[in-house]
């Protein structure tokens, strides 16, 4: 019963993409297996850039020319939307994708950006989606093995709207409309960059024209960068951005809430859960689409604290799998700190632990996809911004916390004689927020070692080798 439903779901799939002709799947129905080298294509076909960040016209600029130099080897859809209607771009990547069966390889996933601001992930991702075509072109054996024995379903941006919003200030929640004062409706008093140097920093009086103030605290706070279109005389305070983190929105243990336990379990996850059980299009289009693709592995990629984790989130027991999970995750972490290098004399490493150890959640993604399908899934992170030892550090010459801009006069959004005028404003541009478009220095080395951790783990599941 459940097979035929699973083989209906598959069918009812490849006909809503329908960007493949449905004569492909019955003129040729043996997997195949190419060798290494010009079967694949051009290796040089796309000359990825990896030095900055993509915005995210660029990232689907770069999937769109991978598979048009591709054919042979990926496929490009949507497997979904957003609130904002972007796409949610799969790239599937696998030898003979378009001409012939891939339904004997083994499947995996690797998914980057589910929280906006992470950009890195998705730059990892998407760079492990050029270079498996690019080096199986170039004879690579690797990924020559990964094209004729798996195929590789690829989404570098889980998040596009948050992606987006954030190379403007920092948005780990997608874009669900959200009234967070009560005031106007959804997203009412957006930031505005109002002095036009590519930053929202915060406004400060008790400053003169040629000195910022002596003090930042609550007292002097104007609030962020904004023209206060609601009117309620406070500046940026319904900024885009749900307050909701889609890794606490997936439909298994969604708002589990343990707070007599020790450490308590829930208080992460209620305050910022979406509204029930896969609520969002973002999560209810990726549920949908592994719940049928069925990968035997994946990842989710994010940034921040460089360390592969794995299941449970909810609950310090060890799963089912927890021996396998802790030697792939430990080859994992090993292949990801192998690969990177010191930049200017700090080496970046990395750790691994059960999820649950790093901190307690529930209705994350790897939960959802291990408890519900036995899929072994990984939480992978990438660099974090910021400064530290094991960070990336500010490419600015200055290293200070941040710097004062002086804005003028400027006065809120109230109406008549409710208005009022602050002089002399300054605006505080905090670092964190001053680098959101800066990629890390050695971001294409990052790349590398997150695709070799991904390496790792698409070999530590079986695949039937095919007949040549
Ligand atoms: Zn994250």
């Amino acid at each position: 019963m459940r097979k035929v439903l699973e083989l209906l779901l598959v069918a009812a799939l490849v006909l809503s993409f329908s960007l493949l002709p449905s004569a492909a799947f019955s003129a040729v129905d043996e997997a195949v297996a190419l060798e290494a080298g010009p079967a694949f294509g051009d290796s040089e076909a796309v000359k990825a850039f990896w030095d900055r960040r993509h915005t995210f016209e660029e990232m689907e600029q770069l999937l769109k020319d991978l598979a048009a130099a591709y054919p042979n080897a990926a496929k490009l859809y949507s497997v979904g939307h957003t609130w904002e209607e972007r796409p949610l771009w799969c790239l599937e990547v696998s030898g003979g994708v378009n001409t012939a069966r891939t339904d004997g390889k083994t499947p995996i996933a690797l998914i980057g950006n589910i929280h906006g601001g992470e950009h890195e992930s998705g730059e990892s991702v998407a760079y492990t989606a050029w270079w498996l075509l690019s080096a199986a072109a170039a004879g690579d054996a690797q990924a020559a093995r990964v094209m004729n024995e798996y195929v590789t379903y690829i989404i570098p941006v889980m998040n596009p709207d948050g992606y987006v919003n954030s190379f403007t200030m920092n948005t780990r929640q997608n874009m669900r409309p959200t009234d967070r004062n009560g005031v106007g409706g959804p997203f009412s008093d957006p930031y505005l960059d109002l002095n036009g140097d590519g930053v929202i920093g915060q406004m400060y009086t008790g400053g003169t024209e040629t000195a910022p103030p002596a003090a930042r605290s609550s007292e002097n706070l104007l609030g962020y960068e904004s023209r206060d279109r609601d009117g309620n005389g406070i500046f940026g305070d319904d900024p885009k951005g749900s307050t909701i983190d889609m890794n606490r929105t997936f439909d298994y243990l969604w708002n589990y809430n343990r707070p007599y336990e020790t450490p308590p379990l829930g208080a992460n996850a209620w305050a910022s859960a979406g509204p029930g059980a896969a609520t969002e299009p973002e999560v209810e289009a990726i549920q949908n689409f592994l719940r049928v693709r069925r990968p035997a592995a994946l990842i989710t990629a994010h940034t921040g604290i460089q360390c592969v984790l794995y299941p449970w989130c909810y609950s310090p027991d060890p799963s089912p799998d927890d021996a396998f999970f802790a030697e792939t995750a430990e080859a994992m972490r090993a292949a990801f700190e192998n690969t990177v290098v010191p930049v200017r004399g700090e080496k970046t490493t990395f750790y691994v632990k059960r999820s649950y150890e790093d901190y307690p959640t529930s209705a994350e993604l790897i939960d959802w996809a291990y408890g519900r399908f036995g899929i072994h899934a990984y939480t992978v992170e990438v660099y974090s911004r910021g400064t530290g030892q094991d960070q990336w550090q500010d490419p600015r010459p200055s290293a200070n916390e941040g710097d004062w801009v002086y804005l003028g006069n400027i006065s809120d959004g109230r109406s008549g004689s409710n208005r009022t005028t602050y002089e002399n404003v300054w605006i505080w541009n905090a670092r964190s927020q001053q680098l959101l478009g800066h990629a890390p220095p050695d971001q294409q080395i990052m790349g590398e070692g997150f695709k070799n951790s991904a390496l790792v783990m698409i070999f530590s599941e079986g695949s039937q080798a095919l007949a040549s």
